[in-house]
């Protein structure tokens, strides 16, 4: 195998308790690595009929030839798998220092198939695969399982694993790393515990082979100067999201939909991410090769010790009126050590906290919780219930489509206001949505066409910055302008459209999304991190990658030969899915969020989706793609344009897909009511349906 890659991609059947191995040059110069190869790897192993926590599933592990090497960020994993959530494509990406020490190990991939007897995790040490048994280490805590493999194997191995969400496999369990990083989305963890694995642990003392150590090695400094140089470096290096989460609430950005509408301005005052970081924060800690480290380590005497970023601060705490930030850490800290996803279990509560408000639920159907806004003591007896898959804890581990379901088979068709229950859940193909607004035009379009069915990955980030400049603390009105003005012109130059920076416009977006989706399949092909690219305002362009890959492999790859492959990888994801299901329709946010503007905060009243213009979005966006704008499969001439003529024969009209599926759990019957109309034209109850 040529320089920067381990050379083998480990199978482990654990059915036949057998490891086999393929070279993974069979994959690499087509797809690179990472998410690339991993979704040629799943399209090769699952089908329509597969069930996500059946047999027939696999769970693909995947590093990139920047994995383990000085390039900074070099230790991302991608995992990917036929997902539970939605039975599309399930996805995430886990940091920490296991994807470099599989590479020291000498792979550069894990896929997981079959279903193990018992309880076991999957020993790698260099070359030797070992299935140990874990039936002693089911039940653990990640945070007790990881200190009990390290007692067995030894300090220096590094691991990720299910916590007992995942065993007992909750539809949004994740996948925990070493530090306290998680591979949340999609209920990957769930897929993990279906096969009875409880953990991966590795340990390797193999280097990452150079064609031009002295050129990566410059190509690498280049690329962390350049990421130190960043605008936003300095204050994620320092203080972390804490400021910048704070401005996404005081946007209106934050708490999507219309749960918090009615709740005064002076509440979001309440919630102070900067205190708490500055009396409970003892460092900082990320990945492996990280000049940004963007996470806080915490301790707070009595709870325990945890770890923030990001999502983490708003997702417990504002989004279901939580102000107590102890109870927020522990909710966290639970989360983390119970192996669940704090994004889902926030959007969940919120979801059902609305219906509670809105008279839909009550302590009947919830078995006796009590879930008004806010009230801790049924946030947390229902949170222990979900871990624990108990009573109605177990119906919602089973996700938002099997909730409404349960819902609505107990609860009159008035009470529900003429609908579905589903009717109010904030999620994409069954996926509950970050808390981000999708009333802000070029969100909507990155939730409804994103690959895993919420992905604000696919978003530019330059809508974000733009409605959050006028609000973002401590910054002054100066500097607001200038940077404001600097992201519209950003905006203008990606698009290559005048006024693609206007938040109440439509102009550009479908190209910025397109943009980023491109972007961010490089750092998940390469085994890197996308919070270094444009995402998340930071420099790292193609270039860097292209400059890298020359000097590691020794041969010349230019940056247009790395666009194209990220091309090519959304369009294989993209054939799965719609394998799977998927088409022009499922690609789509709540019905209800069409046509109603941003319900609080600095953008309250100014923008909101229409339902026409994010269709035109989407034509704009697939015409980009090489999708058929009907029904958003990729064409015969785009799959021949990527190299990829085996999948052609999977097209329908070429004797492909077959029977098709509903997308997500349930049947079509039981969609909820999406036409909305009723709700529109005033609706039935009026005091609360007034903003509903
Ligand atoms: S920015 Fe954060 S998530 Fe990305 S590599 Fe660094 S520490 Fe990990």
């Amino acid at each position: 195998m040529s320089y920067l890659y381990g050379g083998k991609i480990l199978r482990v059947n654990l059915s036949r308790r057998e490891a086999r191995f393929v070279p993974t040059d069979r994959y690499a110069s087509k797809y690179i690595g990472g998410r690339g190869t991993n979704a040629r790897i799943l399209y090769e192993s699952v089908d329509v009929d597969t069930d996500p926590l059946g047999l027939e599933n696999v769970v693909c592990f995947g590093t990139g030839p920047l994995s383990g090497t000085t390039f900074p960020g070099c230790s991302r994993t991608d995992v990917m798998c036929k997902s539970p959530v939605t039975n599309l494509i399930g996805n995430a990406s886990v940091g920490g220092d296991w994807s470099a020490e599989l590479k020291y190990a000498g792979w550069d991939h894990v896929v997981l198939e079959g279903k193990a007897e018992h309880p076991v995790y999957v020993d790698i040490h260099n070359d030797a695969v070992q299935i140990r048994d874990a039936r002693a280490l089911w039940g653990l805590t990640t945070y007790e399982a990881h200190e009990a493999i390290r007692n067995e194997l030894g300090p220096d191995v590094k691991i990720i694993g299910i916590g007992p969400a995942g065993e007992r496999m909750v539809t949004f369990a994740t996948i925990h790393s070493n530090i306290g990083n998680s591979a949340s989305r999609t209920g990957v963890g769930a897929v993990m515990g279906s096969k009875n694995v409880k953990a991966i642990a590795v340990r390797g003392t193999q280097g990452v082979g150079i064609a031009d150590p002295k050129a990566f090695l410059e190509a690498s400094l280049r690329a962390h100067n350049t990421i130190r140089a960043s605008k936003y470096y300095e204050e994620f290096h320092t203080i972390g999201l804490t400021l910048y989460e704070k401005a996404c609430i005081l946007s209106g950005l934050e708490g999507g939909g219309d749960g918090h509408a009615n709740v005064p301005p002076s509440f979001d005052e309440r919630f102070d991410y900067y205190s708490m970081f500055e009396k409970h924060c003892y460092k900082r800690t990320g990945c492996t090769g990280c000049p940004v480290h963007c996470m806080e380590a915490y301790h707070v005497g009595g709870l325990g010790s945890t770890v923030m970023s990001c999502e983490l601060y708003p997702q417990l705490s504002y989004e279901i009126r939580n102000a107590d930030p102890y109870f927020h850490y522990w909710l966290v800290m639970t989360c983390q050590k119970m192996g669940i996803d704090s994004v889902s279990t926030a959007t969940i509560f919120q979801w059902l906290m609305e219906l509670w408000e809105l008279g839909i639920i009550d302590s009947t159907i919830t078995g006796g919780i009590n879930l008004e806004w806010g009230n801790k003591d049924g946030v947390k007896e229902l949170f222990l219930r979900i871990i624990g898959s108990d009573g109605i804890g177990a119906v919602v581990a089973k996700g938002m489509k099997e909730t409404a379901d349960y819902i609505d088979a107990r609860v009159p068709l008035d009470r529900r206001y003429d609908k579905s229950s589903y009717w109010w859940a904030m999620q994409v193909n069954n996926n509950p949505m970050y808390g981000v607004n999708p009333r802000m035009h070029g969100m909507a379009l990155a939730y409804a066409v994103g690959r895993r069915s919420d992905c604000i990955q696919d978003l530019d980030m330059v809508e974000v910055d733009i409605a959050n400049f006028p609000v973002y603390p401590e910054m002054s009105e100066d500097e607001k302008k200038r940077l404001t003005d600097e992201e519209k012109a950003l905006a203008e130059r990606v698009s290559g459209k005048i006024g693609a920076g206007d938040l109440d416009g439509y102009q550009g977006k479908a190209e910025m999304t397109h943009d980023q989706g491109i972007t961010t399949g490089l750092p998940d092909m390469m085994g890197t991190c996308k919070w270094h690219t444009k995402w998340l305002f930071m420099d790292i362009e193609p270039e860097n990658y292209a400059e890298a890959l020359s000097a590691g492999t020794g041969r010349e790859v230019g940056v247009q030969e790395l666009i194209t492959a990220s091309l090519r990888l959304r369009n294989v994801e993209r054939v799965l899915e719609c394998k799977m299901g998927r088409r022009r329709e499922n690609d789509t946010i709540p019905e209800k969020e069409f046509g109603r503007p941003v319900a609080r905060g600095f953008w309250k009243g100014k923008i909101g989706t229409d339902r026409k213009e994010f269709e035109r979005m989407k034509d704009e966006y697939y015409a980009l793609r090489g999708w058929d704008a009907k029904t958003g499969i990729p064409t015969v001439e785009t799959l021949l344009q990527y190299g990829l003529d085996d999948m052609v024969e999977d097209l329908p009209g070429r004797g492909g897909f077959g029977e098709r599926r509903p997308v997500s759990e349930g049947d079509d019957a039981k969609l909820p009511d999406l036409d909305g109309k009723k709700e529109r034209d005033g609706g039935s109850r009026e005091t609360k349906t007034a903003t509903r």
